[in-house]
């Protein structure tokens, strides 16, 4: 049974008001709300465990770094990695997508070299390649995508050459919560001799991933978007790969000896973990996981489908709806425009309604270049939404329609 009021009220969050209206929080695409759980863990490692890790023989540092090492192996289970080695912690799917394009490119490309990436990434999985295009001349090739908003497979196939080197797809997308087939995607890019890296940020936390059935190279993922803390993501990668590739930055944590003669590098996964970590951060995101895990992933991808259903439904009786993205594998996003309204007004007097909705281009420019607009609104529902809170959303909708 879904419980959703037990839920809500894991969430202190949701029962306040803004603007003397009850909250309608459905900005979770951007950021998720969190439970007590994890919110607790973090002021109880402070206040009674914190020491920095893994360099203290004293007895404070020694549980910390049990901690912190403890949730590297639930993150590993969540995504059933095979080793803690291919769990690296960094501060988000940004920083994750950054260090990968920066050792990837440095140690496995050259001018002219070509990596793939579809016309519906995040800006983070875009410009850290075009930052390597105008360092060393890689080639970046995009996959096209119709107006449902799936990404075309011929066109992709026909993109690979010789001179291929890497794909990298968003498994579900921020915008039109398009689910990519990127299973059967790394398989094609497989075939061609080729790695994929996974952006994950939005899938994460609406599905079971599996990282060994995707088959994917690299998978990345950001903590706050799974009701984690802020601050803290993961970098996955085969730990045959990660062996290849050099460290992103250089420090303390990441060497095993250094000389001013020569530096050794520490093995994985700190290799590729310079400076202090964020143990706290870690620690939470691990409740995190645990919280979700609790509800069970099918039961959360269940019942945000119902929402998503239902709000599809609902919003297209409104006059003048336009959605963007109607993927037969859909997540829980719907982007809209509604009539002229622009999406900044539509954003704003919702939230004078106590609706919070993200406006604007959503981080993936081309995206909105393709879909030939500036912005749209978007709406992402979490674990603890309902549909009362999708009624509200299309009765604001509707009102602000009419002021227009
Ligand atoms: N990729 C996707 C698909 C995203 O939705 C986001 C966040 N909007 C990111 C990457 C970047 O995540 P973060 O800001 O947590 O690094």
């Amino acid at each position: 049974m879904y419980d959703i009021s037990k839920i809500r009220e894991d969430f202190p969050i949701l029962s306040r008001e803004v603007y003397g209206k009850p909250l309608v929080y459905l900005d979770n695409g951007a950021t998720t709300q969190k439970p007590r759980s994890v919110v607790e863990a973090i002021t109880n490692e402070y206040y009674s465990v914190n020491a920095n890790v893994h360099r203290g023989v004293h007895f404070l540092s020694q549980q910390a770094t049990e901690l912190h090492e403890a949730s590297r192996e639930t993150v590993r289970r969540f995504i059933n990695a095979r080793s803690t080695n291919e769990i690296i912690f960094t501060r988000g799917t940004t920083e994750s997508i950054n260090l990968l394009a920066s050792s990837f490119a440095e140690s496995q490309m050259q001018a002219g070299d070509e990596v793939i990436v579809s016309t519906m990434e995040h800006h983070s999985d875009i410009v850290p390649w075009q930052l390597q295009a105008a360092k060393r001349g890689i080639v970046i090739k995009v996959i096209p995508m119709n107006d449902k908003g799936e990404l075309l497979q011929d066109a992709y196939k026909q993109l690979f050459s010789e001179k291929t080197k890497l794909v990298c797809v968003m498994h579900v997308s921020n915008v039109l919560g398009t689910v990519n087939p990127v299973k059967e995607m790394i398989a094609e890019a497989h075939a061609h001799g080729v790695p994929v890296l996974v952006d994950g940020a939005q899938s994460v936390p609406h599905m079971k991933v599996d990282v060994q059935d995707l088959d994917a190279d690299f998978f990345a993922f950001s903590g706050h978007k799974v009701y984690g803390p802020t601050g803290v993501g993961v970098l996955y990668g085969k730990e045959e790969w990660l062996d290849k590739l050099p460290p992103y930055q250089g420090g303390g944590e990441m060497i095993q000896s250094v000389s001013f003669e020569k530096t050794t590098f520490n093995e994985l996964p700190f290799k590729f973990e310079a400076g202090t970590p964020d143990y706290i951060g870690t620690t939470a995101l691990a409740k995190a996981l645990d919280y979700v895990t609790a509800i069970g992933m099918d039961q959360i991808a269940a019942h945000e489908h119902e929402l998503t259903q239902y709000a599809m439904q609902r919003l297209k009786q409104i006059e003048g709806m336009r959605i963007f993205g109607e993927a037969e594998h859909k997540s829980s996003v719907i982007s809209f425009l509604v009539g002229n309204i622009h999406h900044l007004d539509m954003g704003t007097l919702l939230d004078r309604l106590g609706i919070a909705v993200r406006t604007g281009h959503h981080c993936a420019q081309p995206l909105m270049q393709r879909l030939g607009i500036e912005g749209t609104v978007r709406a992402s529902f979490g674990l603890y939404n309902t549909k009362e809170e999708i009624d509200i959303l299309a009765a604001g909708i509707e009102r602000v329609s009419r002021m227009f």
